[in-house]
């Protein structure tokens, strides 16, 4: 049985309480409380695990072995609102590191030297006890977050794979991998040196089949019941004897990832069916905005305001726009100087731009009256335009000031017929796309780079390789933001101009 999510600002503190239903599907619930009442949330899992590493307690040294949870199930833990949403977003920084480190090709070595970098630096906590406990919250909002549409589905699904074997991998002791297989119900164990010395030349029969170097005497291999690793047996990848099958350390790694690759797809079906049919619509007041807001989260510095490369004037703008300005901007100013106008979503893309690279309000009514009034006239632009300009910059309505969009939410946004806006590397068929690249100067050996990315659907790295091919300098960080592109432009192409003059 499923149960809405909600969470309560004032109190902000939800809790989290396992039931189990039964032998083969077990289901957690998080549950939610305020002090005068208490609501529910459920996530669905996989059977029930046994955290032999107490998860709420406050037993440092029951986290001081480095391991990795199965997430099977949601523990009974109470958890403050803001870390619900924190540790999701932290989680995230790792998640995404892992995505651009292996779009970017990274190697076997760099990508672990990565994970475990991007782990360290995002994942830790002040308490120690409290680790264990954050990588399983983060976890499960994000299966939340990521269980929504077949898209996110597939990214979360595939970027919790790579992190796990990562991971697993490396476990610094034997045991701690046995612990992980224990968690997934694989009841193997270790193979002494004096039964390897017994079964050395089977073991490297089998081997020697597979194409790969004889095992060692400091190999690690597992015994196991032969019939847990059917894959195993029926590829003939195992030595049997008496009933177990002697699985070599790179084996264990597959194959316990396949397992946790298979329940974590279940389970994410099954969090879409209850998201849908109940839980965001029980929650659409306070869990539902978070958890939609989440996977679009821009993870990176706040780039609202000005800073000391942003500032631009009227007189500068066009000759800036054709430097600096990402392809999604760029594109945006050059329509509406060609048609002296933008629909909607355009305007919103490109004002909001504008005002986070340092154009101030005036300029801003300036620059937008002196295109639209060309179209629509002067008293049309005043009546029915220049109002939602005030509005971007917090001078009308609610008076919010509102803040640029990340490339997350470009790339995420659906143009219709007529719009301009959205990211060019998602939205321009590809031949457009060559043509706007070729305007913006890039050659065609780095464009063969960047179609690929956007080929394989990688749009944010297909723009910080234009960003590369451009300024020619690596962008280590990538761009995650129009406004990060623009002011890392501006803090190469001005020293330049500052020194030339
Ligand atoms: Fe704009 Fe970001 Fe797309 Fe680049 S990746 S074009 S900055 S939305």
């Amino acid at each position: 049985m499923w149960f809405p999510a909600i969470l309560c600002p004032r109190a902000q503190l939800f809790g989290a309480v396992i039931q189990k239903l039964g032998k083969q599907l077990k289901r957690a619930q998080f549950w939610f409380r305020r002090r005068t009442r208490r609501t529910k949330i459920a996530m669905e899992i996989v059977r029930p695990q046994s955290h032999r590493n107490s998860l709420s307690s406050a037993n440092d040294a029951a986290v001081a072995v480095p391991t990795i949870p199965s997430y099977r199930s949601a523990p009974p833990l109470e958890v403050r609102l803001e870390d619900f949403e924190s540790f999701a977003i932290d989680r995230l920084r790792v998640l995404k590191g892992i995505s651009d480190g292996m779009s970017r090709g990274k190697k076997q070595e760099e990508m672990e030297k990565l994970v475990k970098d991007l782990w360290r630096v995002n994942m830790r906590h002040q308490h120690a006890s409290e680790v264990l406990n954050k990588d399983i919250i983060s976890h499960f909002v994000l299966r939340l977050v990521y269980c929504r549409t077949e898209d996110l589905r597939k990214w979360f699904l595939s970027m919790e794979c790579a992190l796990f074997r990562y991971r697993f991998r490396s476990l610094y002791t034997a045991e701690a991998q046995r612990a992980v297989m224990e968690e997934f119900d694989l009841s193997g164990s270790a193979v002494t040196k004096m039964e390897f010395q017994d079964i050395k030349e089977k073991l490297g029969q089998v081997a020697r089949s597979m194409g790969q170097p004889l095992p060692t005497l400091d190999a690690i291999f597992y015994k196991v019941p032969f019939e847990e690793v059917p894959e195993l047996v029926a590829g003939r990848k195992v030595f049997i004897k008496q009933g177990y099958a002697y699985v070599a350390m790179n084996q264990v790694v597959s194959f316990v990832a396949t397992l946790f690759r298979s329940q974590l797809s279940k389970t994410l079906i099954l969090t879409n069916r209850k998201w849908t049919s109940s839980i965001r619509e029980q929650e659409k007041h306070r869990l539902t905005p978070i958890v939609e807001a989440l996977c679009s989260s821009y993870l990176g510095p706040d780039l609202s305001q000005p800073r000391e490369y942003a500032e631009i004037s009227l007189k500068d703008i066009d000759q800036i726009a054709k430097s600096s300005f990402p392809l999604c901007m760029r594109h945006l100013f050059d329509k509406l100087k060609e048609d002296h106008h933008l629909k909607h979503g355009g305007r919103m893309q490109l004002g909001l731009f504008l005002k986070g690279v340092g154009l101030n309000l005036d300029d801003a009514l300036a620059f937008w009256r002196a295109e639209f009034s060309k179209k629509v006239g002067l008293e049309k632009f005043e009546k029915e335009y220049a109002y939602n300009i005030r509005h971007n910059y917090g001078k009308e309505g609610k008076r919010t000031d509102y803040t640029p969009y990340s490339c997350q939410k470009v790339i995420s946004s659906t143009p219709g017929a007529g719009d301009q806006h959205g990211c060019p590397y998602r939205h321009f068929s590809e031949e457009n796309l060559k043509a706007a690249l070729s305007r913006m100067g890039v050659n065609s050996r780095a464009m063969e780079d960047v179609i690929d990315k956007v080929r394989n659907r990688h749009y944010q790295l297909a723009c910080t390789l234009t960003f590369e091919a451009l300024h020619g300098v690596p962008c280590d960080a990538g761009i995650n933001h129009p406004n990060q592109y623009f002011i890392d432009s501006q803090k190469i192409l001005q020293p330049k101009k500052d020194s030339s003059a």
